[in-house]
């Protein structure tokens, strides 16, 4: 089943404008999460919340599945943009496969599955020892290694363990993408991967470590990209490089897309399966029909639309010529907009009759300027005590959560096939303190 979405833009409260990407609809005049009351999860688990629809998220996992149908492949989801074990063990049911970035994701996914630690690819530019000692005993499927030093350090350990380590250089394409700058990812000056320029030279020095077998050619170019262009010029280049590997003598069975395909945070329209289907054409063509096996690592895409961020009211006020909407809310539960100038819609849970809006800077208790949600932006009048939801807040929002101010990480709420479940309940101030010492 579909899940219909109303997404109600905060300019026109009361006409529902269609946006197929998000579960999120009103029932009547009160916002649902895939058919669940947000007002009554609000209640029941109080706010701060985060809700997510599992439904979705597998939505979003089978138009992979469907669009990648006729390639040979797997979908490594990457842990970072929502590492909730409820959420890594519903994909891995579904037999997904995991892209981590550190020792702690991958015990994230050991805990959720016998069987998923063979689809793990490691990403990173700073693994540590232990942290390879822990993936090369748990026998991932690839280390996508970013630099010779890494490389150096990753044979010493594999040859100490007696675990063969199958590698991918990730290479650095040198290809522009349009997203912000700090999620940029693919231009020789950023910190990740090693320049396409030297691959060569060393998957040769690889090639000689009893311990390395390199195996893949991974890319990842950044975050939010929206265009699909950008995918397919950095494929097409290490479908280059695999070629001449392959001359070089040397046995490439994987190739590593990354992950990156970005969202609509705003009110534009945006057909998902329009977009991955588009996706897959564009790595279709990069890769020409060279025979290998395809890694994808998804991350936003899986699971931004999929979840809210639902907060209450605290306080408005006027200063000056400003009117401000304090929420419960602030920028240690959801960082983006204070990191990353983003943005997100915020729409009120209970739809009020009256059309009356205001325009308003939504802010949140910490103690920093930076603690907004959004600035000057036109919504419906809101009161104390009313709720609201910060859509598209799935992911990059609980991964980055912190406890800045001494607050609370909040709940976390999944909704699968009508029913909510809590899927972690909000830390107690004993459990902040409980390492520190006096
Ligand atoms: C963050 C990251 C991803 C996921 O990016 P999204 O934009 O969330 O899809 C995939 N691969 C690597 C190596 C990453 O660092």
């Amino acid at each position: 089943m579909k899940a219909k979405v109303n997404a109600v833009s905060p300019k026109s409260t009361n006409t529902q404008s269609t946006n197929q990407a998000r579960p999120f609809a009103y029932q009547g005049r009160s916002l649902a999460c895939s058919g669940v009351a947000l007002e009554g999860l609000a209640q029941k688990f109080g706010t701060p919340l985060y809700v997510y629809s599992g439904d979705q998220i597998l939505e979003r996992r089978n138009l992979f599945a469907r669009e990648f149908a006729g390639v040979d492949h797997t979908v490594c989801y990457a842990v970072k943009a929502n590492s909730s074990l409820a959420i890594l063990k519903l994909l891995a049911q579904s037999g997904t496969g995991f892209d981590i970035v550190s020792g702690g994701e991958l015990e994230r996914v050991l805990r959720v599955s016998n069987d998923a630690a063979k689809r793990v690819v490691f990403s990173g530019v700073g693994k540590q020892a232990a942290e390879m000692d822990l993936a090369l005993k748990a026998g991932i499927l690839m280390f996508n290694v970013e630099s010779e030093a890494e490389l150096e350090l990753l044979a010493e350990r594999a040859a100490k363990l007696k675990k063969k380590a199958r590698i991918a250089l990730r290479v650095n394409p040198d290809v522009f993408a349009e997203t912000h700058p700090y999620i940029s990812t693919g231009l020789r000056e950023h910190k990740f991967g090693i320049d396409i320029r030297i691959a060569r030279k060393v998957y040769r020095r690889a090639a000689k470590e009893q311990w390395l077998e390199p195996v893949g050619v991974s890319v990842h170019i950044g975050s939010q990209i929206r265009s699909t262009e950008p995918f397919g010029a950095a494929l097409a280049r290490v479908v280059d490089l695999v070629k001449q590997l392959r001359k070089d003598g040397l046995n490439i069975r994987y190739v590593d897309a990354g992950g990156g395909l970005g969202i609509e945070y705003g009110t534009g329209n945006f057909d998902p399966a329009a977009k991955v289907h588009e996706y897959a054409n564009a790595l279709k063509k990069a890769m020409g029909g060279l025979d290998v096996h395809l890694l994808l690592e998804p991350g936003r895409f899986f699971v931004a639309q999929a979840g809210t961020l639902l907060s209450r009211v605290l306080y408005t006020k006027v200063n000056g010529t400003k009117t401000f909407v304090i929420t419960d809310a602030a920028m240690n539960d959801l960082i983006r907009p204070a990191l990353y100038q983003a943005h997100h819609e915020i729409v009120p849970v209970k739809q009020s009759s009256s059309k009356k809006t205001i325009v308003a800077d939504i802010v949140g208790p910490v103690c920093e300027s930076g603690d907004f949600f959004a600035r000057d932006r036109e919504l419906p009048a809101v009161k104390s005590g009313d709720l609201v939801a910060l859509l598209d807040a799935g992911a990059y929002g609980m991964s980055l959560a912190s406890n800045y101010n001494t607050r609370s990480r909040v709940a976390e709420v999944l909704v699968r096939n009508g029913k909510a479940k809590r899927i972690r309940r909000r830390e107690t101030v004993d459990e902040m303190l409980a390492q520190e010492v006096l």
